[in-house]
């Protein structure tokens, strides 16, 4: 048997390094947590565990953004060129964060609450050549 993964925000960031969008799910009561926890906001259990998450979802709020930060700004984002940052509720119910990708981002008016979306992992290659693994959701 695979060695299971402390949960930790770190192990976290670790799989979505790898695309991979993991949370927890308590044993006791079933609720799901994204980022992960280690004690149930719901029932207080610690018994959890890791799981895969569907990545499937619909979205929650957002809003495009012209004046970014600096990360953003150099990937090449601007008040001409604005990107949108959502939060989702995932079908299991935890909600997250990240870059809507796929919409117009000009258009802000055309992209609607409750849209359905699925996870997705976009990369971007740092100075020195290192790969970031940000999450972003696309509709489907
Ligand atoms: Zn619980």
């Amino acid at each position: 048997m695979p060695e299971e993964k402390e949960i930790t925000v770190q192990n976290y960031l670790d799989y979505i390094n790898n695309k991979k969008l993991m949370g927890s799910k308590c044993k006791k009561c079933g609720t799901f947590d994204v980022p992960p926890r280690k004690l149930c906001i719901k029932c207080n259990s610690t018994d959890m565990e890791w799981v895969e998450m569907s990545g499937k979802g619909k979205i929650a709020a957002f809003s495009c953004i012209g004046v970014g930060t600096s990360f953003m700004v150099n990937k090449g984002y601007s008040m001409k060129k604005p990107y949108c940052f959502s939060v989702i509720e995932l079908n299991e119910g935890p909600m997250i964060s990240g870059q809507l990708v796929g919409v117009d981002e000009t258009k802000p008016d055309d992209i609607k609450i409750n849209t359905p979306v699925q996870v997705t992992f976009l990369e971007t290659e740092l100075q020195g050549g290192e790969i970031r693994v940000d999450l972003g959701f696309e509709p489907v």
